[in-house]
């Protein structure tokens, strides 16, 4: 008898196991046919081939579909056998980015994305991952004929260490740089010394524009280091596209400062260099091929030069450092390279959301007024935190209330954008970071937590805030090598060479779709 009933447990469970298989097969089926009506396809996806796209089938209920990768995107791969269609990439980028279901396409050139890798954050089977440059920067550091200088962003010295079993937010800036020495770079370098030139350049904007002294670019202002931001903005809200700064990021500024400045000054031709970033953001790969980014090519006639050769992402440099068997979690500390190593605490919180206004306002409030900022602006609260669109007013003195807001994650950017469209936009500047908690959260960042957890941003964005309150310089306009810079090279901030290198124009993708009003407001 308990011979039997054992049978008929292992009947009922063969029977489930049986079923659930033909259920998976059939939605494969039904998805990878095609066999769907068109009302259950997401919006945008009507006209994309089936390799483009794995639409979602409504049965069965599991099979939910994934985000479309263009095949040739510069920021990420897709490997279908990994995906098991559960649509947590589609959550992500509709809901937290509002990319994917806010558009129609009614002629299909190209698929739309904004390359933040989000969804790559939250792919349970790794399925989406970040587009692998490293073959190219091992060929470099192998090439004798190359002089390979590289960059690290603001906020990959609080998260490299999860990759070799730091806790998040663990301080790794002196061991990253001595890790990128072992690797092999000729010079190691600092992106939070551009983020403080961006200050600089931003402020000054601002400043500008409050006068009126830049027609056509009126407020408010908007910040423009987030590649996947400024895509976002090209797309749905081209028409707003004068509102955005005309800096460029932190990292395209390196880039074209590399082949200028640092050549001229060490006389190395700017051919032999070999420009790496290291990034916590895959967008900052797609950004890196934008056709106008070579600035540094024009200024030494040879369009062909790029600013920026290659792009890491946080992920990528921990894959290169065990491939050479480097143990981070070992190493000494070690200081940038002089001449573009320097930076303020106004520039290490370039990482956190609400960083970058922090950091211009501070130097904004110097070149107002002639004094250095008051305390309250050194720890500017209203703007710091995980809250999706923050606002703050502060007095001025010889402006009067500057109004600012702050914003995270491109659904929450869409409601500030949407106040804007609609004339409810009281502000003189607003900072917009594309992914969730800012650079931390960046799509290229370790995958210690999949999804990623506000736990693990805060972490992050503390020891970032920590090191503010304890550099030894806090202001953008104290960076005694950014006062170098312009007293030997660009002279000063908005100069002619300086608008030629470090400024830029967007372009309008708004012809590629037709962008659906979309059903949220802000308050
Ligand atoms: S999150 Fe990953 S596994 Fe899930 S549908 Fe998207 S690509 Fe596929
Ligand atoms: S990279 Fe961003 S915009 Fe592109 S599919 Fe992924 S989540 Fe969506």
């Amino acid at each position: 008898m308990e011979r039997f009933m054992e049978q008929q447990r292992e009947m009922t469970r063969r029977a489930f196991f049986k079923m659930m298989a033909g259920l998976g097969l059939a939605g494969w089926a039904v998805t990878a046919g095609g066999c769907l009506r068109p009302a259950e396809l997401p919006a945008g996806v009507e006209d994309l081939p089936p390799y483009h796209h794995r639409v979602a089938s409504a049965w069965p209920a599991q099979v939910r579909g994934c985000v479309p990768i263009d095949p040739v995107s510069p920021s990420l791969v897709q490997d279908h056998r990994k995906c098991n269609l559960c649509g947590q990439c589609l959550d992500v980028c509709r809901n937290t980015q509002s990319v994917v279901g806010y558009y129609d396409l009614p002629l299909v050139d190209e698929i739309i994305c904004i390359n933040c890798g989000q969804c790559a954050l939250v792919c349970p089977t790794g399925a989406i991952s970040e587009r692998d440059d490293t073959e190219k920067v091992w060929q470099a550091l192998e090439d004798p004929g190359r002089f390979v200088v590289v960059q690290t962003a603001p906020a990959t010295r609080v998260s490299l260490g999860e990759e070799f079993g730091l806790p998040p937010g663990t301080w790794v800036a002196g061991k990253q740089v001595a890790a990128l020495r072992r690797l092999g770079f000729d010079a190691v370098w600092d992106t939070n010394f551009t983020a403080d030139l961006t200050i600089m350049e931003e402020a000054t904007e601002l400043i500008k524009r409050i006068k009126g002294e830049l027609p056509g670019h009126p407020l408010p202002l908007l910040t423009s280091c987030s590649p996947g931001w400024v895509k976002f903005c090209e797309y749905f809200y081209p028409n707003l596209l004068p509102h955005m700064s005309s800096c460029k990021s932190p990292q395209q500024m390196f880039g074209a400062l590399a082949k200028t400045y640092y050549a001229e000054k060490k006389n190395i031709d700017p051919e032999k260099i070999f420009s790496v970033s290291i990034m916590p953001c895959t967008a900052k790969k797609f950004e890196a091929q934008r056709p106008e980014m070579n600035a540094s090519g024009l200024y030494r006639g040879t369009p062909s030069i790029r600013d920026v050769d290659a792009v890491l992402t946080t992920r990528e440099l921990a894959r290169m450092l065990k491939q050479k068997g480097i143990d981070l979690a070992g190493l000494p500390e070690e200081d940038y390279d002089p001449l573009m190593g320097k930076c303020t605490g106004g520039a290490i919180i370039f990482g956190a959301t609400g960083g970058v206004m922090e950091a211009a306002v501070r130097t904004a409030f110097f070149f107002i007024t002639g004094n250095e900022p008051p305390s309250d602006l050194l720890n500017l609260t209203p703007v710091r935190g995980l809250e999706g669109v923050k606002e703050g007013a502060l007095d001025v003195p010889g402006v009067g209330t500057l109004r600012i807001a702050v914003c995270h994650g491109l659904a929450n950017g869409r409601r500030v954008l949407e106040a804007m469209r609609d004339g409810r936009a009281p502000w003189h500047f607003v900072e917009f970071m594309a992914c969730p908690g800012g650079c931390i959260g960046g799509g290229g960042q370790p995958r210690t937590a999949v999804p990623p957890t506000d736990e693990i941003r805060a972490k992050r964005i503390a020891a970032l805030y920590h090191a503010d309150a304890r550099w030894e310089r806090r202001l953008s306009h104290e960076n005694p090598e950014i006062l170098t810079l312009y007293q030997e090279f660009l002279e000063h901030p908005m100069s002619e060479l300086a608008e030629e290198l470090l400024h830029t124009e967007y372009v309008s993708r708004g012809h590629q779709l037709r962008a659906r009003k979309a059903a949220v407001a802000l308050g």
